[in-house]
């Protein structure tokens, strides 16, 4: 087996497309090389070994050792120096590299290969006895804390110490000398911390270094992160050993990580950040203040690479063209000047806001780099979810707290929380948090996840609050260096002001500001590149994509994101306001059916005008109208003084009421006298519900002269008599409407799918439907034989323990509840071919979801007025 691929040192083993052998980072260093770019010579040992080493009781295989040995001559080779060598050693970084970037895995390092011998070479070939010594006390505290697990601030103690003692502010400022001290006090600390001398000899250290790799990838963070991630440990990680290049040598060498266009805001720009004399993650340590990559970017007393590196800024212009181009994605790079000379070091495609992608999806589209079809792919449905929620209302009062860095746009507004714990408990609860840090690192994962924004007083736009934030699509403000956070006193504090934890605030992740309190927000823009790349997704989606909504408001706010018609409206919403709760309640309480028509000629009016309202804005689109369907109980009155009022109206005395109120409490609600069976045995209240639709529909269809065709649907219904009862219901309804008004309109009545048995007999229900509609929250409670509402206490326990693998109520069970949609669909379309169907349930708006009824061979989806375009996104992804 070959355990090693090399690369760089004038033989390519790898590619792109090999990541899951060589690690994302592995595979893109053996493509950039291949490509002609400038690339370290350096080789990886592959995700196979790892996972041949937890298989076989942390043990390598035999042929690995020789395998590498071979790679590190080839680099040798290449570079001209030799590992171990005094006089002229060859230094490697050790790099760890999953399938996917994974923060929890071990850090690199950097430099290694030092000992007291071989410094003395790097300072001779180097003629620059500080960058020597720099390098190596870089290297022991690098593998102390990252190999031999050290904690690190034991290292920053010993260097705070020689800086006090030679009386320098700035790491920059310590000599030769300063440093070769700090090395000795390094290798003295860590050979006490760990009870053994610190590895001087370079093979044990690169093999520590690898076995370190191995060992992280089990680490509770890494498992953790997985966990959250749903990526599977039998993936492993590789492990790259590369030779080193210097930014640390001198001024006119620097490192530097950039995006080629803005993460933020997807502008076609080369976005990033450099430092001069620098060494790996200097940049994103926050020791010091990271420069502008271009001129154009450069605020006053900052210096862009432009202008202080011009011919490896030029360089790495080119570079960046080349892999748009060769990648036709936005990348994330990260590269090494040494001498004025540039090196490729890492690409990969970039992590981005929804906004980003959006935009650089359509815009690469415009630039020809990809197609439109592709352009439509490259957006996550789910991602859009940030772009249309509310941002800050510009003209809202606030009280600005302090302003930090722009890291990761959008508003949050939560009360603040100072660890990650604390934010997962919070967020469990149901309370909207901001999760406020110095900084984050990889164990705060989960509480960023549970919290709606992240703040950190501490690191730039390339730290890590920044780029996890990004990704997870969190609001961030990071780098917010006018506030201190007290963990202990709990407690934010910025020029004289005080803000408790539990106390809330705001925070605008665009601008960087953050503020006291909670700041209203606005609706966001839907023109644009929006609604270009939605265009897109309309051409080539099959499935159509209405909306659930009761009032006027939704409905507008569907038909604003693109629905195209009603694919729920639940009557039952429109019973609770209070303008005629009182009737509802004196139509339930009512022991008679003239008390009931009493009661429901007064509700008629209502519930016509909520149908002309909602006939009139989707005028021309279909609008499904569910007829009642809770319990009855539901409305019941609770108080005294309710029970007093409806007992009144009733002219029945108060015991009488609490009686009837006792009789029609339910021991199931959800399996009990409800949904079609109110039809059923109270024929007068789809009566009156018909007769409201009939009436509204012929108005609109004569104020707007387009066709309204309402889609009445049953709820409920388990089998054919009960549809063929209540049908009967309505069409006598509607005979009596039309041959009073003299006129008529087309309508459908049809049912919902959401029992088994109703899904069963389909093929028998569809002699007397026009459509079906899968209410699969009903279907998904009926078919596992779970109550949503009490699901709560254990489904988690069986996400975690992957007895189930998502939420049913979030994401169809397409084995189990699936099953019945495609059987109904099927026996449905037995018995009328060309039947209607589609789904209304929360599903309507969940892409996998989606992605199914797209198999299925739905007709639409329906979902939430704030999920229309996921969904019509959804769909398009689910056609292609
Ligand atoms: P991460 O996955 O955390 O980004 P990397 O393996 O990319 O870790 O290493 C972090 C940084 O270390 C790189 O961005 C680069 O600056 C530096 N680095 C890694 N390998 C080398 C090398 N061979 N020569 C010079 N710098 C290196
Ligand atoms: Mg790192
Ligand atoms: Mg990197």
């Amino acid at each position: 087996t070959k355990w090693v691929y090399g690369f760089g040192a004038g033989r390519n083993d790898g590619k792109a497309d090999m990541r899951n052998l060589l690690g994302g980072k592995g595979a893109n260093l053996a493509e950039m090389a291949s490509i002609g770019l400038p690339v370290p010579p350096g080789f990886t040992v592959t995700t196979e070994v790892c996972t041949y080493y937890y298989d076989n009781g942390r043990q390598y295989p035999p042929e690995l050792k020789a395998q590498a040995d071979e790679a590190l001559a080839r680099i040798e080779e290449a570079v001209g120096a030799k590992f171990g060598d005094a006089t002229n050693p060859l230094l490697v970084s050790v790099r760890s590299g999953a399938r996917v970037s994974m923060p929890g895995m071990m850090d690199t390092v950097l430099n290694l290969g030092l000992n007291d011998d071989t410094v003395q070479g790097l300072a001779k070939r180097s003629g620059d006895e500080r960058f020597a010594w720099d390098s190596y006390r870089r290297f022991v505290q690098m593998y102390g804390s990252v190999v031999l697990g050290v904690d690190h601030h034991r290292f920053e103690e010993i260097i705070e110490e020689a800086k006090h003692s030679s009386g320098a502010v700035e790491d920059t400022e310590l000599t030769a000398a300063d440093w070769q001290k700090v090395v000795a006090e390094y290798k003295a600390m860590v050979a006490q911390a760990i009870g053994k001398p610190f590895p001087l000899d370079p093979q044990d250290q690169l093999w520590g270094a690898i076995g370190a790799v191995f060992g992280s990838w089990m680490n509770p963070r890494a498992n953790t992160y997985r966990r959250l991630h749903d990526i599977p440990a039998s993936w492993g990680t590789a492990v790259n050993v590369q030779a080193m290049v210097f930014g640390n040598m001198g001024n006119d060498c620097a490192t530097g990580v950039c995006f080629t266009r803005d993460p933020s805001t997807g502008e076609n720009i080369f976005y990033g950040e450099y430092l001069i004399n620098a060494q790996g993650e200097d940049v994103v340590a926050g020791i010091r203040t990271p420069q502008p990559m271009a001129k154009e970017k450069a605020k006053p007393g900052e210096r862009s690479m432009e202008e202080a590196m011009p011919e490896a800024y030029a360089e790495l212009c080119k570079v960046r063209e080349t892999l748009e181009r060769h990648y036709t994605d936005m990348q994330d790079i990260e590269f090494t000047v040494q001498s004025n000379k540039l090196y490729m070091l890492q690409t990969r495609n970039g992590k981005r806001t929804a906004a980003a992608s959006l935009k650089v999806a359509v815009d690469m589209a415009e630039e020809g780099l990809i197609d439109r079809t592709e352009a439509v792919k490259r957006v996550s449905p789910g991602s859009l979810d940030q772009l249309l929620h509310p941002t800050l209302d510009p003209k809202a009062p606030r009280k600005v707290l302090t302003k930090g860095l722009p890291a990761s746009p959008g508003a949050a507004c939560g009360v603040v929380v100072f660890s990650a714990e604390e934010a997962e408990a919070r967020a469990n609860k149901g309370e909207a948090v901001v999760l406020v840090r110095i900084e984050t690192s990889p164990e705060d994962i989960a509480g960023m996840h549970a919290a709606k924004g992240i703040l950190t007083t501490r690191g730039g736009m390339t730290s890590h609050a920044a780029v996890v934030a990004r990704g997870m699509g969190r609001p961030c403000v990071a780098g917010a260096g006018g506030i201190v956070v007290d963990y202990a006193a709990g407690t934010i504090s910025a020029g004289g002001q005080v803000v408790r934890g539990g106390e809330t605030i705001t925070l605008d992740g665009a601008t960087g500001e953050v503020f006291l309190g909670a700041v209203p927000m606005i609706e966001p823009k839907l023109s644009g590149d929006f609604a270009t790349l939605m265009g897109w997704a309309d051409e080539v989606r099959r499935l159509k994509v209405r909306a659930n909504a009761e009032t006027p408001l939704d409905a507008d706010t569907a038909r604003k994101f693109g629905a195209e018609g009603i694919g729920l409206c639940r009557t039952e919403h429109m019973f609770f306001d209070a303008d005629r709760i009182g009737s509802v309640r004196q139509m339930i309480m009512s022991e008679t059916e003239g008390g009931r028509r009493a009661a429901l000629e007064k509700l008629l009016p209502f519930q016509r005008s909520d149908f002309v309202e909602l006939f009139r804005i989707m005028a021309g689109l279909p609008v499904t109208i569910r007829l009642l369907d809770p319990p009855l109980h539901e409305f019941l009155p609770h108080k005294d003084e309710e029970l007093a009022e409806v007992a009144e109206s009733l002219g029945a005395d108060l015991a009488t009421m609490k009686r009837r109120a006792a009789d029609l409490s339910e021991a199931n609600p959800m399996l009990g006298h409800r949904g079609c069976r109110l039809g059923v045995t109270f024929p007068e209240i789809y009566e009156m519900q018909a007769r409201a639709i009939f009436e509204a529909a012929l108005e609109i269809a004569e104020e707007t002269g387009k066709p309204v065709v309402p889609e009445i649907m049953i709820p409920l219904v388990g089998m054919k008599k009960e549809l063929e009862i209540t049908r009967a219901q309505v069409d006598k309804v509607a005979k009596e409407v039309f041959e009073a008004k003299g006129k008529s309109v087309e309508y459908l009545v049809g049912t919902m799918i959401e029992l088994p048995r109703a899904a069963l007999t389909a093929d028998r229900i569809a002699e007397s439907a026009d459509f079906f509609s899968f209410g699969t929250n009903d279907l998904t409670q009926t078919t596992f034989g779970l109550s949503r509402d009490d699901a709560g206490k254990f489904l988690p326990y069986y996400v975690e323990k992957d007895i189930l693998p998502k939420d049913p109520f979030v994401s169809l069970d397409v084995e189990g509840v699936g099953a019945l949609v495609e059987i109904a669909a099927e026996k449905g379309r037995k018995t009328k071919d060309k039947l209607k169907l589609g789904i209304c349930g929360e599903h309507g708006g969940d892409p996998a979801s989606i992605q199914f009824c797209e198999t299925a061979g739905l007709d639409y989806v329906s979902c939430s007025p704030y999920r229309v375009p996921v969904a019509r996104l959804a769909a398009a992804q689910a056609a292609l």
